[in-house]
């Protein structure tokens, strides 16, 4: 977002115009910098032949789908619903992985019957695919190589505790199945959680991925995941990926000459794509002076994006009505029954009644897992590409909260 005379502007577009237009709150989407973030990680994998695999639940509109299928992405899904969303935009089937956690194996076999590449991560369910399938669909098996990445406990996915993958001390078990029905490994896969930062992690889990394939002949790829960071504040971390991009496109191509065959490489950013391209606008309805802070009351709440309630997660937040005003701390608080602060004590340029509030970062993990808590409705969502702005998903009613309930005539 950039200031321009005085006025921020995303994609060539002024902000405050949108909420104009549009109203808020408002989630908005910046088509360039999802082509940036794709670019970028592209060519910082380029070492190695390659797939990009993008992570949907962070962002599913169809829209965004398709602009990813448009850079050369495939998906990645964990749900039936994503997958059939990622038909509906276009992707074939053989480009969709379908990476569940739980699921049924009726799910499974939709998946199969849709075309998906599965990607399963418990041994029951791999027996089970044996048994009625035989080596008839390729399957990739996600490992957990139980090591400690990720931004905190919540997003962490490789520990020893985590419900995700199938241990990598259970890999003679692996063998055993893969033999006893003949399985079609396609690939091993690892994602050990989200926002990691040091490198030399993400290597030692991809050596032990790497390590574990050399067990299972059939293996055409390895998928090492998705979880790169970005920067969420000024001087935050982010995953040096051109580093890791080097270092691991080393590793495999030594592991090739181990095995005596060639693969591919896949990567699932989720965040790393649409973090950055994505704004939620909202709207200053109180300005509340308490005797420990001063509130800035917004007409959002933890229905809308939860990251900062649920993961303590920043967001930095710019009052995009009054760049020039003095700065002085607010404490930001939704409109939610509930105790929703998305910040506490925060420099930002004076807040008036009904200035707009820009939230950054907001375009993964945003609208997703919003919510009609307290019967409010879910925001609009906004789509900036080649200079215009679309409306891509129009804000809710109350009959859509209404729509799925039956009233009994009681
Ligand atoms: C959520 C998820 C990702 C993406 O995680 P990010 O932190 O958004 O990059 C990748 N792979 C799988 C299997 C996931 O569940």
């Amino acid at each position: 977002m950039l200031l321009q005379n005085s006025r921020y502007t995303l994609g060539g577009m002024d902000v405050l115009g949108l909420v104009e237009e549009f109203g808020a709150p408002l989630y908005v989407y910046n088509a360039d910098t999802i082509h940036r973030q794709f670019t970028r990680l592209d060519r910082a994998f380029s070492g190695i032949d390659h797939q990009i695999k993008y992570a949907c639940k962070a962002l599913t509109n169809v829209n965004i789908l398709r602009f990813i299928r448009q850079c050369g992405g495939g998906l990645d899904t964990v749900s039936l619903n994503e997958l059939h969303l990622g038909l509906q935009a276009g992707f074939a089937a053989k480009d969709i992985f379908f990476t569940p956690n739980n699921v049924s194996f009726d799910e499974v076999k939709e998946a199969i019957a849709l075309g998906a590449q599965l990607n399963l991560d418990n041994l029951p369910m791999l027996e089970k695919l044996g048994q009625t399938y035989g080596g008839s669909v390729p399957v990739c098996i996600r490992i957990n190589p139980h090591i400690m990445a990720g931004g905190n406990e919540k997003i962490s996915t490789g520990h020893i505790n985590s419900k995700f993958g199938i241990s990598i001390t259970q890999l003679d078990d692996i063998v055993r199945v893969q033999e006893q029905y003949g399985l079609d490994v396609s690939g091993l896969h690892m994602h050990t959680g989200s926002e990691i930062v040091d490198t030399d992690i993400f290597l030692q889990g991809a050596q032990i991925l790497l390590e574990a394939g050399r067990r299972l002949k059939t293996i055409r790829f390895f998928d090492f995941g998705g979880g790169f960071k970005v920067p969420y504040k000024q001087g935050d971390k982010e995953t040096n990926v051109e580093e890791l991009g080097e270092r691991l496109a080393a590793l495999c191509h030594n592991e090739m000459k181990q095995r005596g065959s060639s693969f591919y490489a896949c990567f699932e950013p989720g965040k790393y794509l649409v973090s950055e391209a994505g704004l939620l606008l909202v709207r200053v309805n109180v300005i509340k002076q308490t005797p420990a802070t001063t509130f800035a009351g917004v007409d959002s709440g933890l229905n809308h994006l939860i990251r900062p309630m649920f993961y303590k997660a920043h967001h930095d937040i710019t009052n995009i009505s009054n760049p020039e005003g003095a700065v002085k701390p607010y404490s930001v608080a939704g409109y939610i029954c509930e105790t929703d602060n998305f910040a506490w004590d925060r420099e930002m340029n004076e807040v008036r009644e009904g200035d707009i509030l820009a939230f950054h970062n907001a375009g993964a993990y945003g609208i997703m897992m919003a919510s009609n808590y307290n019967s409010r409705p879910r925001p609009a969502e906004v789509f900036i590409v080649n200079g215009k702005a679309h409306l891509i998903r129009r804000r809710e009613t109350l009959e859509d909260i209404l729509r799925t309930q039956l009233v009994l005539d009681i």
